[in-house]
């Protein structure tokens, strides 16, 4: 792929200012591929290109038609399904069976927004007797978007698709770790027949090609995916023109496991639920919490799926691949150092097989316990295949600590006790509640979305929808 990674106008173009950026494959640490450098300057090509679109013809296309360009996409990522899957294996470094999930929840991002997109509509207000009062469900016009290298496919297809579902054209901005998918992922667009002024995509830095993007006067709404900190310029950066944003920042999910749930069951999902992307999921389930008769069967049981996992080069299609970058994987290792520095024992590690390419950034997938509250094992998002076991003694303690982080993304909990299912689920502060399954990533029809520093705003379902549009009511006298 050469590096005419910006699209803008329709056409494919290299950064203003000449300069790539190289991309590098995480399972061997070698250059692979080069993006185009985007800067403000390309931003505001791109945002313009938005705007023409929008005011020009997408804000007069129907609901019905806007549809029929959704579903022509999905259909074609499902061409392209195996093609798409080694891209983005082979950017992000996770297995290619992961991968390969990853574009069909993306084309049936596609597929659910196509049919939801003529399905948008507003109210009939009661108000005084001589009056009749519509809220109308209005597009904002241009919605800005930054999403993560952790799945680039779904949360690119998500917040795309949704996004033209509901009228808006569109910037997206793709984290610059992992973003070829995301490319190739337009030109499959624009190929099925969407009109391609309306999808406009700028490749390049953080702290480029996303701050101007998020402080772009002419965004009406930015959506955005990532960290908390980053999260945070971006809404001061938005706050200046009082746009209004969707925060989805992560999180530090526990996995509640009672002492009557079913262990077979449960062990299998809460392994993947921490291994699935190496870790970088922001839903992973990254904290065990056992009830402590229970704990050292359900250790064991995790211990033992855990030494089983193999880890190797997403090509190799193993369980668990390399982290994304050297930097990550540095910071993960320092959560392992700090880990042995203060003591907390690691129950199992998941051995490396000896011809694993030398310059991967791979990290053994690790469980500790038991991990005290104090512990940042206990409380800080790792983002890495890094399971912290932590006993509890009943029902109200493990809401208790199931609440005490400040992220409140997804939990699960697994019990077969009906009452105490719902208790729980109730008494946790998060978007999303599993009982008795986990669906970290997963769920295209589900509201997803954070309470606490995990964000606000919601994601996928139909409720994505009322996050990218505006009411407008609208109040007649007939007298
Ligand atoms: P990040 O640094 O916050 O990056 C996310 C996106 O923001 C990337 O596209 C990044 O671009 C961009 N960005 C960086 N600096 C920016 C700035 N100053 N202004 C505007 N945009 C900027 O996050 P990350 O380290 O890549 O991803 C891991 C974090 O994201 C974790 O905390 C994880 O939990 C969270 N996450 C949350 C969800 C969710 O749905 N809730 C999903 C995935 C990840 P570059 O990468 O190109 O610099
Ligand atoms: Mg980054």
């Amino acid at each position: 792929m050469n590096a005419l990674t910006i699209l803008s106008d329709g056409k494919w173009l290299p950064a203003s200012s000449g300069e790539t950026l190289e991309m590098i494959d995480p399972s061997d640490g070698r250059e692979f591929a080069r993006i185009a450098r985007g800067t403000a300057v390309d931003i505001a090509r791109a945002v313009n290109s938005a705007r023409r679109a929008f005011e020009g013809h997408w804000s007069k296309v129907p609901g019905v038609e806007r549809g029929r360009f959704l579903a022509k996409i999905a259909e074609s990522i499902r061409v392209h399904a195996e093609e798409l899957a080694s891209l983005e294996a082979r950017d992000t470094g996770k297995p290619l069976k992961q991968a390969r999930v990853d574009v069909t929840v993306a084309a049936r991002y596609f597929e659910f927004y196509a049919g939801a997109a003529d399905k948008i509509h507003g109210e009939a207000l009661p108000f005084l007797p001589e009056y009749q009062v519509i809220a109308i469900r209005e597009p904002y016009g241009v919605t800005g978007h930054i999403i993560p290298w952790n799945y680039p496919l779904q949360m690119g297809a998500r917040t795309m698709a949704a996004t033209l579902a509901a009228g808006n054209t569109l910037v997206l901005k793709p984290a610059e770790e992992a973003c070829l998918s995301i490319v190739r992922l337009a030109e499959i667009a624009l190929a099925a027949g969407l009109p391609p002024d309306v999808l406009n995509l700028v490749t390049g830095l953080g702290e480029e090609a996303g701050a101007a993007l998020a402080a772009h006067p002419d965004i009406d709404h930015v959506s955005f995916t990532g960290s908390p900190e980053v999260g945070t310029l971006v809404q001061q950066a938005a706050a200046k023109r009082n746009a209004g944003c969707t925060m989805e920042l992560g999180g530090k999910s526990p996995q509640i496991v009672f002492a009557d749930a079913d262990v077979d069951a449960a062990v299998p999902i809460i392994v993947n639920a921490i291994t699935q992307n190496a870790g970088q999921t922001c839903s992973a389930g990254s904290r065990l919490l056992i009830e402590r008769r229970a704990y050292d069967s359900v250790v064991g049981a995790v211990v033992e799926l855990f030494t089983k996992l193999r880890v190797g080069p997403a090509l190799a299609d193993l369980d668990c691949g390399p982290l994304i970058s050297a930097t990550q994987k540095k910071r993960v290792e320092g959560f392992l150092a700090k880990a042995a520095e203060d003591g907390i024992p690691a129950l199992a590690r998941a051995a490396f097989a000896n011809d694993l390419p030398a310059g991967g950034f791979y990290v053994a997938p690790t469980l500790y316990g038991p991990v005290p509250q104090s512990n940042r094992l206990a409380s800080e998002e790792v983002f890495g295949p890094v399971l912290s076991a932590i006993p509890f003694t009943d029902e109200a303690e493990a809401i208790r600590i199931g609440n005490a982080t400040a992220y409140g993304l997804t939990a699960g909990v697994w019990t077969e006790n009906g009452g105490r299912q719902l208790r729980v689920a109730k008494g946790l502060k998060c978007g999303q509640v599993f009982i008795n399954n986990y669906g970290a990533g997963g769920g295209v029809e589900l509201p997803f979305g954070g309470m606490k520093r995990s964000g606000y705003g919601r994601e996928k379902g139909m409720e994505a929808l009322q996050h990218l549009t505006t009411l407008k009511t609208i109040v007649v006298k007939h007298g």
